[in-house]
Parts: C-alpha cells; sequence; structure tokens
C-alpha cells in the first residue's frame, strides 16, 4: 500500500446547505492559505445538504487539486460531519472551521503561528462576537465556565476556531455534540494548548441551524 503523502495544513469544514457562503469561503480560505508558502489541503464535508453545495464541492475537487470532498448520504449533524472530515485529513496541522466564514479565514496565520511554538491545540478566542447575548453568548460563558472547572482545560472559548496537531485531532472519538468539547478532550488526553484572540463577524450569508 502508498503511504498517504502528509501536507502541512488542512483545514476541516461541515458544510449542510451553504451553497450561499461556500464560494466566498473558497475564495478567501485560498487566498490565506496559498499566502503561508506551506502546503495545504481543504477537505470540505458535505453533511446531506439539498442544496447545490455537494455538486459545487465536486467541482471545486475536479478543479483544484488543493480540494478534497467527504460525502455523507444523509444529514448527520455537525459534530458527525467533523469527524469525518478529520479522520480523511492528512495534515500535520488540522483547522476546524465553520462554512459560514463566521471564523475568519484571515485568523488562520495567528493560530499557525503559535501552533508552530509546539502545542497540541491552539484557540481561537472569539473577541466582539455578534451573536446575541441572552440566546448565544451568556450561555456559552456559562458553559465554558462549567467546563473549565470540571476538566480543569485552561480553556476560555470551547466553541468556534480551532488548530490541533493532526495526529491528535485524527485520535479523538467524537459523538454528538462533542465537537464543542474537544478543548478539554484534548486536555484530558494530555495535550498542551494556548489561546489567540480571533474576531466573531455575523454569518456571511443563509441562516444559522
Ligand atoms: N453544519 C453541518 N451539519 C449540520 C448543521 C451545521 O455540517 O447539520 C455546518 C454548517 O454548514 C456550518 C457549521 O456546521 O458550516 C456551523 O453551523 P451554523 O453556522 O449553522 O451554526 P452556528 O454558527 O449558528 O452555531
Ligand atoms: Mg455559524
Amino acid at each position: 500500500m502508498k503511504p498517504t503523502p502528509r501536507v502541512d495544513i488542512s483545514v476541516v469544514t461541515p458544510m449542510h446547505n451553504e451553497e450561499a457562503c461556500i464560494h466566498e469561503f473558497y475564495r478567501r480560505v485560498t487566498a490565506v492559505l496559498s499566502g503561508l508558502g506551506r502546503s495545504y489541503e481543504i477537505v470540505l464535508v458535505n453533511d446531506g445538504s439539498t442544496d447545490a453545495t455537494g455538486d459545487i464541492i465536486r467541482d471545486y475537487c475536479r478543479r483544484d487539486p488543493h480540494m478534497a470532498g467527504v460525502f455523507l448520504s444523509r444529514n448527520r449533524g455537525q459534530c458527525n460531519a467533523i469527524y469525518a472530515g478529520l479522520q480523511h485529513s492528512r495534515g500535520e496541522n488540522v483547522l476546524i472551521m465553520d462554512g459560514d466564514l463566521q471564523h475568519r479565514p484571515e485568523d488562520i496565520p495567528a493560530l499557525v503561528a503559535r501552533m508552530d511554538e509546539g502545542y497540541d491545540l491552539v484557540k481561537g478566542m472569539r473577541e466582539n462576537r455578534s451573536e446575541s447575548l441572552v440566546l448565544r453568548r451568556l450561555p456559552s460563558k456559562i458553559a465554558n465556565y462549567l467546563l473549565r472547572a470540571t476538566s480543569g482545560c485552561p480553556v476560555h472559548d470551547m466553541g468556534g476556531f480551532s488548530c490541533i496537531r493532526g495526529e491528535v485531532a485524527r485520535a479523538l472519538r467524537l459523538r454528538a455534540g462533542q465537537h464543542r468539547l474537544i478543548p478539554a478532550l484534548v486536555h484530558l488526553m494530555g495535550g498542551s494548548m494556548s489561546e489567540v484572540p480571533t474576531s466573531a463577524p455575523p454569518r456571511f450569508a443563509g441562516k444559522s441551524h
């Protein structure tokens, strides 16, 4: 069997009905990654979309060798989609990003630079979040506090954008909903971690799930 060639950076992104965001996502992620001067791949997981998302991913994969597609036969949810994408990834470092540009591709270089200092995980700490205080930010603050207190994981913002050492990312066994616990899981595996401030803009287009 031929060994799978490694790349320096994988971006793994779950996509469910993101036809309104995917072109802008591809354009901005590609601009940032090609500017870093390292080898990379973008793994897009089509999570049973019923719009044109799957066809668009297939088309990108035909035209751009940096692109990889994973196709789930039905909508399995964000966590399963992330897990499938991680299993497919080949990067020394793996970034997990949303497909609606709520994680800014332009923040990738800061996360990767911090990874180069030798961490197993670097977490984007969202600043100036645009979402509702009562529905999203307050529950998220409470959940983050409880997770820090119970797991001992020092990270302030468990959700959102992260970069993980490839071997560690591919060893994660995620069950439904656990994409929000990834830093705590890595901490419990003995992994080291750091945080960098990232911005948190509103969704580029379309509706939150
Ligand atoms: N997503 C997915 N499958 C789902 C729900 C969401 O792949 O069943 C993807 C979605 O396309 C996006 C990311 O997960 O890339 C985050 O979803 P969304 O922006 O709707 O969540 P929010 O930011 O509101 O928490
Ligand atoms: Mg979103």
